[in-house]
């Protein structure tokens, strides 16, 4: 197994109180594999991919308990210098706003080339190189000029090219992205994700993709986590979810998906909002917002019940969710 989270626990110390980011969260991705993290925000999906990446652990952020075993090493005990080097050299990571990660005053071709300067020691005429390389393989258009232009000379969907360029420079073992595509208009999005699970086939990378939207997902994914709250409430491989969710969360995210065959029709939205982390409410989390909820939702938080050796379900009632009308 390339990663294996295993009952994470993250918390937040506010002024009003502690609030529980990530309550325990386990899942892995293999080498070659595809995970898609899928929630709200506030769900705890961003957090747990901070704290696998090395990036969280500083106030008011702590991480409470469990582990992440990388290739089975558990990178929780590592000190900030190892763990820098894991990071980039062997994860790496892309975020929704590209302008913002990216350095305004340097051209592309520069942070491009700093990856190799920085972490392989080249020169800078050969980490040019490498950057003209690396812009060609994630297809930007006339590589050898543009990479001496600068981040607003591009338009959002190459930056974010731009940014997988820099992810994949040093050919990590597992990407993670957070939101790569929302900030871009639909078509765009399809391309940018299309690229990305391209490389990933290509390098056999583990991929794990960060997103509110379960359609920009289907295509790509081998296997959905679902978070809400914190927790894991379903997970599955990407299939069974769309033919049959076994949480009436997921299934809201599903009915919440635009549909092209559905043109005209209202489109559903899970009522309410997700709860403040400081006051989650009892029993299952989802509770006041679940159309199915009954007495016992109120008062006991459901285990995340086997519903196949594949599949789980944080739901009491999981058997009806998946038997019932589509
Ligand atoms: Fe809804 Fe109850 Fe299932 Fe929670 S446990 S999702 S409230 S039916
Ligand atoms: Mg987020």
């Amino acid at each position: 197994m390339l990663l294996d989270v295993r009952d994470l626990q993250v918390e937040f110390h506010t002024r009003e109180g502690v609030a529980k980011a990530v309550n325990g969260v386990s899942y892995s991705v293999d080498a070659g594999e595809t995970l898609a993290v899928l929630g709200e925000s506030g769900s705890g999906k961003s957090v747990t991919a901070q704290a696998v990446m090395g990036i969280l652990d500083t106030p008011p952020g702590h991480i409470t308990g469990g582990q992440i075993l990388f290739e089975g090493r558990d990178l929780l005990p590592l000190k900030e210098d190892r763990r820098r080097k894991v990071r980039g050299a062997e994860m790496a990571m892309i975020f929704q706003d590209a302008l913002s990660s990216l350095n305004p005053v340097l051209t592309v071709g520069d942070q491009l080339g700093e990856m190799f300067t920085v972490h392989r020691g080249m020169s800078r005429k050969d980490a040019k190189a490498k950057a003209v390389e690396l812009m060609d393989r994630v297809r930007i258009p006339a590589a050898a000029e543009r990479v001496n232009q600068y981040p607003h000379q591009f338009s959002g969907g190459m930056r974010q090219r731009i940014m997988i360029a820099m992810a994949m420079a040093l050919e990590p073992k597992l990407i993670i992205a957070d939101e790569p595509t929302t900030a871009l208009d639909v078509t765009v999005q399809a391309q940018v994700m299309e690229l990305l699970a391209e490389l990933q086939r290509e390098y056999n990378m583990g991929l794990i993709l960060i997103t509110h939207d379960l359609g920009v997902v289907a295509d790509v994914a081998d296997k959905i986590a679902v978070m809400y709250a914190g927790r894991i409430v379903e997970t599955a491989p990407v299939d069974d979810i769309y033919r049959a969710p076994a949480h009436p969360y997921t299934r809201g995210l599903l009915d919440s998906i635009p549909r092209l065959d559905q043109k005209g029709r209202e489109l559903y939205a899970i009522k309410g909002l997700p709860p403040n982390l400081l006051a989650i409410p009892p029993g299952c989390a989802f509770h006041p917002r679940c159309p199915q909820a009954r007495e016992v939702c109120r008062t006991d938080v459901p285990p995340l019940y086997e519903v196949d050796p594949r599949r789980r379900s944080a739901c009491h009632f999981w058997k009806e969710t998946l038997d019932g009308p589509r």
